[in-house]
């Protein structure tokens, strides 16, 4: 009998981030790498010369093991390093040291709004140097920077439990989050020390499925993930299967291609790396390293609106950015004795739209003093701008309107210009949600 095969978007995330360890995995060399003179930290360890041997960097393991306690994994209590061979020359060594069977995490979840995400595995590995393909005296080049080579590299990889191209967003952003209250990493994708690739099918029960690398920004994931579903599709539909392969994400074509036919674990050749010996944790050592972890988004907004009685939406906002909720602690703090509460302080700096790089906390709150002074609360005032805003902004309403409340920032933007800035922007947005909802 033929076995049903349902089509539903099939997604797993493997995201790279680079530790920010003041030295290297296996050697003392300098790990921060950005910018600087090609070739200039490097040591025999990283450039793999012969006879030259690895040493693990005991904060990368231990960072490592932080973020799997963030992400609800179960830390190994028996861990080692393996080798991955591979041929490229952005790897002295022709193979990098990663982790193959016996990650130091395994397990685990991170919750989304449209379910959670399980946590196949954390591992640690090595990065690998850089490969620049450029032009020299008129000739086709290729140069290797190995600065990079050797900067320890988390993987984290996800279970295909993702099943659409914004909750694939969703859940890179709310890694990205946790690992920077962590604090282990500066997960920039812009400088690639964030780097996501994508698992994707239209069912665990088709047999393939297609890598997509390159995936620098969070837009770019949601479009990759929406074009190969597309381009997959077609294809089912004329009753082929889409071949198994690694293709890239070309933000100039807004397509992907193909990169190569996607090798198989066994092609890697792993086996344990001889020059670094087995890993082992005692329970008291990784309830150390779980007293040392900080209060992560998901308890820190649950304690916004609990404690402080902030909104939700407002809450989710300010934890979304380390230093937007900074900006809010320390205005909270000043405002301290003042007549503004948690709630309205979080509601202005949400909806103000304030450059928090461009003014300190203390010129916030006595802006909002002043402001409070001169603000215009006339209900029929403001319900005129609302009116207007609503005319002149007809695509954000449609957004609005199928789930995009963002959209509403266009709103209330309008109506804070219109004013000069002077109106009540909480009553304005309670005001403009009302009248999208009757409408
Ligand atoms: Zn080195
Ligand atoms: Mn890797």
């Amino acid at each position: 009998m033929k076995s049903k095969v349902r089509y539903e978007p099939t997604i797993g995330l493997e995201i790279h981030c680079e530790l920010r360890t003041n030295s290297k995995m296996f050697c003392g060399c300098p790990a921060n790498h950005f910018g600087k003179t090609p070739n200039t930290q490097t040591c025999p360890v990283c450039l793999g010369l012969p006879g030259a041997l690895p040493v693990p960097n005991r904060k990368a393991v231990e960072w490592t093991i932080m973020v799997g306690l963030a992400l609800n994994s179960t830390i190994n209590p028996e861990s080692k390093f393996d080798r991955k061979h591979y041929f490229y020359p952005d790897l002295p060594k022709g193979y990098q040291i990663s982790q193959y069977d016996e990650p130091l995490c395994f397990g685990g979840f991170l919750a989304t709004s449209s379910g959670k995400v399980g946590i196949t595995r954390v591992h640690l590995e090595e990065d690998t140097g850089k490969l620049q393909h450029t032009q020299l005296d008129g000739q086709k080049v290729s140069l290797v920077d190995f600065n990079r080579s050797g900067v320890a590299l988390i993987e984290i990889v996800t279970d295909p439990d993702i099943h659409s191209a914004s909750q694939a967003k969703e859940y890179s952003q709310k890694l990205q989050n946790i690992i920077r209250f962590l604090g282990v990493s500066d997960c920039d994708m812009e400088k690639g020390s964030m780097r996501l690739e994508a698992n994707i099918s239209w069912g665990l029960g088709l047999g393939y499925k297609v890598e997509v690398k390159n995936l620098n920004s969070f837009r770019f994931v949601e479009k990759a993930i929406d074009y190969e579903l597309k381009r997959q599709k077609q294809i089912l539909e004329t009753g082929e299967t889409p071949r198994q392969e690694t293709r890239g994400w070309s933000e100039k074509t807004n397509t992907t291609m193909t990169q190569r036919y996607k090798e198989t674990a066994a092609d890697y050749r792993y086996f344990p790396e001889p020059d670094i010996p087995p890993m082992e944790f005692s329970k008291e050592f990784i309830a150390r390293i779980r007293k040392t972890l900080p209060e992560l988004p998901q308890t820190l907004v649950e304690r916004l609106v609990k404690q402080l009685k902030v909104r939700g939406d407002y809450a989710e906002i300010l934890v979304s950015d380390k230093n937007l909720l900074s900006f809010f602690e320390k205005a909270l703090e000043i405002a301290g004795k003042s007549q503004i509460g948690a709630d309205v302080l979080a509601g202005y700096l949400v909806n103000s739209k304030v450059d928090i790089a461009k003014t300190s906390p203390e010129i916030f709150i006595s802006l909002l003093h002043k402001q409070k002074s001169e603000k215009v609360s006339d209900i029929s005032l403001i319900d005129t701008w609302v009116k207007e805003a609503l005319e002149n902004f007809p695509d954000a309403v449609t957004d609005f309107k199928q789930g995009k409340t963002n959209a509403i920032s266009a709103l209330i933007g309008y109506v804070m210009k219109v004013s000069k800035g002077k109106a009540d922007a909480v009553l304005a947005r309670d005001m403009i949600e009302k009248s999208l909802k009757k409408s």
